[in-house]
């Protein structure tokens, strides 16, 4: 089961939980009861790195875009 965690805007508290990726948007209430929470990014992802995924190449995409025609340009 993933892990999620979240930060309360109460007490400025973070707390992790496991739950299932369906109630990972649910409202999740903190160790001290309060539940103005909010979802952070997952821990898995926390690391410091900058490094962005690549965007898709456009050429050769098939998708009968406008770009193919160097109408875009
Ligand atoms: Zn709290």
């Amino acid at each position: 089961m993933p892990r999620y965690e979240y930060r309360c805007r109460t007490c400025g508290d973070t707390f992790e939980l496991s739950r299932p990726m369906a109630e990972s948007a649910a409202p999740a209430d903190c160790p001290a009861g309060h539940d103005d929470t909010v979802k952070l990014l997952s821990t898995v992802a926390v690391g410091g790195s900058s490094a962005a995924p690549a965007p898709a190449p456009r050429a050769g995409g098939g998708g009968g875009g406008c770009c193919g025609g160097g109408c875009c340009g």
